[in-house]
């Protein structure tokens, strides 16, 4: 039987992720605490050997405005929603990342670098949105070469992505794999969690999805790496499970949210499958404290599993590699 296997990824973006419906006065704090829960994540995962995959937006990867604006692609999305757009207000971004931490974040790039077992993957150039209105395949391409050449200047190689918002596009899967990449993180496959663009997203499946991180509706959301498969020649990665940020008003349901991973980690385990977990760094950002905690509980489970059932942590990068050697590709 094939061996249970861990997944790690973040989407690290800074504010670039958030601009469209938040503001620094209002989540600023949010980006700040999410820093510096990144510090203390990468001390977890470099103890306990646990591989992670940054999914990284290219405009943070710089050291200052200067050097940003040399790196920006000549052909832009132009989405009907223009507020969308992280083109838009770059006369606020300040000059470094002394100055404006809230956008810059070279230095916890070149950390997660440094730090063993870790990926750099694509979260985008720009949080680019594959399925919203005004944009094309051919600003994809560009963002993507924007991307690639920032991370060619830091000795990166294009290998996993990350869509923003999970809006991936099938017909642009081609750019990315021309570019070098081999895979992306798909969505849970069950119809709660189908991608969509943001108009198109209803109130009533997000609560369904609230609901579904504190009881098993939707399942386990495991599945066996020869199960994978590749769409324009990318494999396919899918989510497994959201780490949501801690929820003061539901507090007392915070354990049931942990429980319900550690019982899909369980299954994964068990089962010889995978169970990729995900968030964004700033999801710690206002609880770090409770945050922290929580993750320090799914590692230690983590490492019941590994003792017990030979799980194995791994980046998306590496999995992909395994499931190339299966022979399938
Ligand atoms: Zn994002």
């Amino acid at each position: 039987m094939s061996q249970g296997i861990f997944i790690i990824s973040l989407d690290f973006e800074l504010f670039w992720g958030v601009k469209d419906h938040r503001t620094i006065a209002s989540y600023g704090k949010a980006i700040l605490g999410g820093r510096t829960a990144i510090v203390d994540m990468l001390d977890v995962f470099a103890k306990e050997k646990i591989h992670a995959t940054w999914a990284i937006v290219g405009m943070l990867m710089y050291d200052n405005k200067k050097e940003l604006v040399k790196g920006l692609p000549d052909k832009k999305p132009q989405y009907r929603n223009s507020l969308l757009s992280n083109y838009k207000g770059l006369e606020e971004v300040g000059a470094d990342e002394t100055s404006d931490a809230y956008h810059f974040g070279k230095t916890l790039v070149d950390k997660i670098v440094h730090t063993p077992y870790q990926e750099v993957a694509s979260h985008t150039f720009s949080h680019y949105y594959c399925l919203e209105e005004g944009q094309s395949k051919e600003d994809f391409q560009a963002d993507t070469s924007a991307w690639v050449e920032r991370c060619r200047q830091l000795s990166i190689k294009p290998q996993s992505i990350v869509f923003p918002r999970n809006q991936y596009n099938l017909s642009y899967l081609s750019v990315l794999k021309v570019q070098g990449f081999s895979s992306f993180r798909g969505n849970e496959s069950h119809r709660l969690y189908e991608a969509r663009s943001r108009a198109h997203e209803s109130t009533g499946r997000r609560v369904m999805r609230l609901l579904d991180s504190y009881l098993n509706l939707s399942g386990h959301h495991t599945y066996g790496i020869s199960d994978l498969e590749k769409e324009e020649g990318m494999l396919n990665i899918p989510a497994s499970r959201f780490l949501r940020p801690y929820h003061a008003a539901l507090s007392f349901l915070e354990q049931r949210k942990i429980s319900r991973i550690k019982k899909s980690m369980k299954h994964a385990a068990q089962k010889g499958e995978i169970f990729h977990l995900w968030w964004h760094p700033h999801n710690f950002g206002t609880h770090p404290e409770q945050m922290m905690k929580q993750l320090r509980e799914i590692v230690a489970y983590y490492k019941i599993l590994e003792k017990k059932y030979n799980m194995k942590s791994l980046t998306m990068s590496e999995v992909a590699k395994e499931y190339n050697q299966l022979g399938k590709a």
